[in-house]
């Protein structure tokens, strides 16, 4: 039977530990596909361009947006992200469950234009355990801290419109919780019209040549 393959949005407060989920189900399973976002922001070191994201000026993004290159975009602190078209709708129709990183607003975007995505949400177990791995990180000068725990208590009011919530605890336990809730999704009747259909079509056959 054929596998449809699911749009798997997900999104979390920055430093919750999306990253390191997402790579942990690439690296475990095969049946992923990882979408690469385009950015305006600036390449943080040790982050390749094609890999991390498509690293573009601001130009580059809105031409792609008027061409309908983009599936979604959102601003987040200053910069534009969005999702190529191409690549997401390709490995969709490959039976590949695409994976899409991206932050509550896209999320929100991409639940209007495919209502059948999964979006899940990743938090730390508490707000200070968020604060302490933000500043643990490094990367970060204290006021892009600040930008992001501010955006993190906007962002934490639009929880409730994700399907589930993922807890990173530990990160082994998260990345096979989130494998867990895709595979449960893979399950439900609405994703098995077909193989619902041949076996009630296959019993009732058995049933009149009795
Ligand atoms: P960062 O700058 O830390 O890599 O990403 C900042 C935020 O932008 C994160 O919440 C990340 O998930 C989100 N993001 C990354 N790519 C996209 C995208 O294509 N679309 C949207 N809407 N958000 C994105």
């Amino acid at each position: 039977m054929e596998r449809k393959g699911i749009l798997v949005v997900i999104s979390g407060f920055a430093g919750a530990g999306k990253g390191t989920i997402v790579k942990g189900l690439m690296e475990r399973y095969d049946d992923y596909a990882l979408s690469v976002s385009m950015t305006t922001r600036k390449p943080r070191p040790g982050e390749e361009d094609g890999k991390a994201y498509f690293f573009v000026d601001k130009q580059k993004f809105e031409e792609t947006i008027a061409a309908g290159g983009l599936i979604e975009y959102a601003q987040y602190c200053d910069n534009y992200y969005g999702t190529p078209r191409a690549y997401v709708e390709e490995q969709l129709a490959k039976g590949k469950d695409v994976i899409l990183e991206i932050e509550i607003q896209g999320a929100l975007q991409i639940r209007k234009i495919f209502p059948t995505a999964l979006l899940i949400f990743v938090t730390p177990p508490s707000a200070q355990i968020l604060k302490e791995r933000l500043l643990g990180r490094g990367t970060e000068t204290p006021e892009v801290v600040k930008q992001r725990m501010d955006r993190a208590a906007q962002e934490a009011d639009g929880m409730g419109e994700y399907d589930y919530i993922l807890v990173n605890d530990t990160v082994d336990k998260a990345i096979s919780d989130a494998h867990a809730i895709i595979t449960a999704a893979h399950a439900r009747p609405s994703r098995n019209t077909a193989l619902m259909k041949s076996i009630n079509d296959a019993l009732d056959k058995m049933a009149e040549e009795k």
